[in-house]
């Protein structure tokens, strides 16, 4: 994830477009490029904030009228200056920023060398610029040589290309990658959002997957991707600024939310990466996971996985008690360190003291962060930037990458085909967000909540109530359902809200057994279950799912709609979600 801007105006195209480009330093920030076309391609690039390249190397100082500009979240190569997009092609006239993954880079880059192509990065993008160059070496225009290089891709991706042989122009195309046009009566633009151009034009054309663009400076043409033209329908804008940072949303923890069924699938392309990972590891006979509070949860279901998937012994260890169990790592413990910003001081100074004895595997979603300069392996999750404090689409990539590293280490074919139906599963959770706000309103002056579940849906159970408690101040426990009635359950009153975890699968009747307990203690229950599940039609409250979604996967389906639960009650509460008191994003101190 990350921001591109496409920009063409009758004057000078620079001090636009880096205004253009600061507007979406939130989607991305560790690297920031801008290309012109004039008579040659001009580029100028660095790593860094805007604010920081831009001291040391002006950006502005760039000729050119028309211009493409990248701040870049990477994904395929650390964040540095070579790395850092704009990309261009051998012969420097061609030049690409690109917001995505491309799965097929490998191939495709040993194809182009094969073919005499030099690469200067480590990027996935830089393939594009090549294979654009090939084809129009090949005698096609730029839009049919962007068309043909597109048609090779797998993976995702929104694009702008600029080329010197047609200098009049910008050519786009997005797959799975945002991507709007914005137009106006000085000038076109191209950007991954809203809030890049609404300085320049509130009239905007959103793209769909597989649409290509040819932007001109009078005229902006769409076609399919076949090249045939399409009518759009041009949107005028009326968000203030603020919201348009947010897409729209009223907060960025519900956009991020609703995030999650495209970062799932981002995150499934990872699987080959995941699977070669795996082929290296060394001989092992235990698992350790090393992780601090969301992390820890994800963690905890990676046990349940692996003890009844892979009958390997495995703990789940919590960073800043790492101390205290260090001394049994051996050369045959595979330690596996799960963080978001890959900056977490505990998990850094755990990592640090477990790599001398043990195999080191790093699970984050910051490419170039500590952490991934420490481990021996790192699996990155491809959330993009998250900026709700409370972690949402990164517990769902680290749950994914999670179960991939299962499925492979046990050649278990059929998980790997159930992960790639959990994004239209989760879209469902999504579209539920109505009935779940009712739940919300209901509950919002509770002041204890419990949350039951079991086997892999008790971890879920204390992220649930960790959500609660993060955004809604409510205090809130999570407990597996059979442990209740060896002491909780003398907490149980009349009318306490009690969230039931109860999917299809073995541990169905257990979890449904310890919930009557608690229900005939008076407790209102919130359920979640399957929609077949005759036996919760009298609950007070029911959230329901389609019967495939067994106890298995339910933790990567479940949890959305838990999310949003805290979500609303926050929002009810007129508490900010994006900023819960005490807490921060990146916890750099120990
Ligand atoms: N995969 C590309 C890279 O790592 C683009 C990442 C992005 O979307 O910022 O450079």
């Amino acid at each position: 994830m990350c921001g591109i801007v496409g920009c063409i105006l009758n004057k000078e195209v620079a001090p636009t477009i880096i205004d253009s480009i600061k507007k979406l330093e939130y989607r991305g920030y560790d690297s920031v490029g801008i290309a012109t076309v004039t008579d040659k391609i001009n580029v100028k690039k660095g790593s860094g904030k805007i604010k920081e390249v831009d001291d040391e190397i002006h950006l502005e100082d760039i000729d050119g009228k028309i211009g493409i500009a990248h701040v870049r979240w990477a994904t395929h190569g650390n964040p540095t200056k070579e790395n850092a997009h704009p990309h261009c092609s051998c012969d420097n006239k061609i030049s690409v920023v690109h917001n995505g993954i491309i799965e097929n880079y490998k191939e495709l880059r040993l194809e182009l060398q094969q073919e005499g192509h030099t690469f200067k990065s480590e990027t996935d993008t830089e393939i594009i610029p090549h294979l654009i160059e090939k084809y129009m070496n090949e005698g096609n225009d730029l839009l049919k040589s962007t068309q043909l290089t597109i048609n090779r891709l797998i993976g995702s991706y929104a694009l702008a290309v600029i080329c010197t042989e047609e200098p009049d122009k910008i050519i786009g195309a997005r797959k799975e990658s945002p991507l709007i046009v914005g137009v106006s009566d000085h000038g076109n633009f191209l950007a991954s959002d809203v809030p890049a151009i609404l300085n320049e034009t509130r009239n905007v054309i959103y793209l769909e997957d597989n649409e290509i663009i040819q932007l001109e400076k009078d005229n902006v043409i769409i076609m399919d991707k076949d090249l045939n033209p399409i009518e759009k329908e041009i949107v005028e804008i009326d968000w203030d600024p603020e919201m348009a940072e947010k897409g729209g949303f009223d907060h960025f923890m519900l956009k991020e939310i609703y995030e999650e069924p495209q970062v799932i699938k981002d995150t499934l392309s990872e699987s080959s990466k995941i699977k070669e990972i795996v082929s290296k590891f060394k001989n092992f006979n235990r698992i350790c996971f090393v992780a601090c509070g969301t992390s820890y949860h994800a963690s905890l279901i990676g046990e349940y996985l692996i003890e009844t998937q892979l009958h390997i012994p495995t703990e789940v260890i919590l960073a800043s008690e790492f101390e205290y169990f260090q001394n049994t790592l051996d050369d045959h413990t595979l330690v596996i360190f799960i963080t978001q910003s890959g900056e977490t001081a505990d998990t850094i100074n755990a990592l640090k003291v477990a790599k001398q004895v043990s195999e080191t595997l790093a699970i984050v979603n910051v490419v170039g962060s500590s952490v991934t300069r420490e481990a021996h392996h790192v699996i990155y999750t491809r959330a993009g930037p998250e900026i709700g404090v409370a972690a949402t689409k990164t517990y769902i990539s680290q749950l994914i990458c999670i179960y991939l590293l299962v499925a492979h280490l046990s050649e278990n074919e059929e998980l790997i085909e159930r992960l790639y139906t959990i994004p239209e599963l989760t879209e469902e959770s999504i579209e539920r967000e109505e009935d779940i706000k009712i739940i919300a309103k209901k509950y919002k002056t509770a002041k204890d909540f419990f949350y039951i579940g079991s086997g892999f849906n008790y971890p879920t159970a204390l992220e649930g109530a960790l959500k609660l408690k993060e955004i809604t101040y409510i205090h809130a426990e999570g407990y597996p359902a059979g442990e209740l009635k060896h002491g909780p359950l003398a907490l149980i009153e009349d009318g306490i809200p009690v969230v039931g975890l109860l999917p299809p699968g073995p541990s169905y009747s257990k979890t449904f057994n310890n919930l009557q307990e608690i229900r005939a203690r008076g407790a209102h229950m919130i359920i979640l279950g399957s929609e077949e599940d005759t036996k919760i039609d009298d609950v007070h409250d029911k959230i329901v799912f389609n019967q495939i979604v067994d106890e298995l996967i339910a933790p990567l389906i479940y949890i959305i709609d838990l999310q949003l639960l805290s979500y609303h009650i926050s929002v009810e509460k007129d508490i900010d979600p994006d900023k819960p008191k005490n807490l921060a994003k990146s916890v750099t101190v120990v």
